[in-house]
């Protein structure tokens, strides 16, 4: 990657009256989280139809301990690394207005982001699927499994989208509306491959947005969409572009 290239997407950014970032599981690569996809990914250790949310409903039992093992004990002990706390500081110097994550990790808020929109939902919630109550992570002991609800007993879910289930429809409105609003979007180590929430670039690029996009390799996004290409590791590349942004700002 050139340093014309950074100069030019942190120019960019510095012009930007509402960006937005949108982030995926490369961001969280550095914190020692594995992506999904891919050798050495977690569907090419887990089958995936396990985690199929009528699978689920029929077979906690089973499915409980492999949910502990990935998404809690795995994701659980992750922390933040360099670019989500770039993008935190992003928000706070008042240059990003929110980041649109497919993660359900809660590094970005762990990280110090505000505004958050989790696409996929998130580990840090609970649900019932009896009484339909949601319950904070860590509130729940998950010393028996599947863990009772503390409220009726009956069947604490993730609050993350399973296969086969529907994103969660404000999430979905909310984000899709601002991505309207927005000229530029910050795209982070992701695929893009999942829809609909993949579509969030392209609704900023259709309403005449810029795209800045870093990503180790290319993506769906890098010809066609992105206007700036930055290749590397976010965390190594996100704090350079914010360095750079410092010279541009009156
Ligand atoms: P993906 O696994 O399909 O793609 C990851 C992308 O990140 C790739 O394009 C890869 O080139 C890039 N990448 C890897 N390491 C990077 C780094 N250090 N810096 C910059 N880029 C890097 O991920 P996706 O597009 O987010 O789709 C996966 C789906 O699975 C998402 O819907 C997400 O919800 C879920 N997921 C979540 C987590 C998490 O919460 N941390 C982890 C894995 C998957
Ligand atoms: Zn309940």
């Amino acid at each position: 990657m050139s340093n014309h290239a950074l100069e030019n997407a942190a120019k960019a950014l510095a012009k930007a009256q509402c960006a937005i970032a949108f982030t995926g599981a490369g961001i969280s690569v550095e914190s020692g989280i594995p992506p999904f996809r891919g050798p050495g990914g977690v569907w090419s250790r887990y089958d995936p139809d396990k985690f199929e949310k009528s699978y689920f409903k029929r077979h906690p039992q089973e499915v409980w301990p492999l949910l502990k093992e990935i998404f809690f004990d795995m994701l659980g002990k992750a922390k933040p690394n360099a670019a989500h706390y770039a993008l935190a500081k992003l928000e706070a110097e008042g240059k990003l207005a929110a980041v649109v994550t497919q993660n359900i990790d809660g590094l970005h808020q762990a990280a110090g982001s505000r505004t958050v929109y989790e696409y996929h939902g998130s580990t840090r919630r609970m649900q019932c699927l009896d009484c339909r109550e949601f319950f904070d992570t860590p509130s729940i002991s998950l010393d028996r499994l599947p863990p009772p609800c503390p409220k009726c007993g009956g069947l604490l879910k993730p609050d993350f989208v399973f296969f086969s289930e529907a994103i969660p429809l404000d999430v979905h409105m909310e984000a899709t509306a601002l991505a309207k609003q927005s000229d530029l979007c910050l795209i982070v180590g992701t695929g893009g491959q999942v829809m609909p929430a993949g579509r969030i670039p392209y609704i900023v690029k259709n309403a005449g947005g810029t795209i800045i996009e870093i990503n180790l390799y290319e993506s769906d996004y890098s010809y066609r969409t992105s206007d700036y290409y930055l290749e590397g590791k976010a965390g190594t590349l996100l704090p350079m572009l914010i360095e750079k942004l410092s010279e541009f700002q009156s």
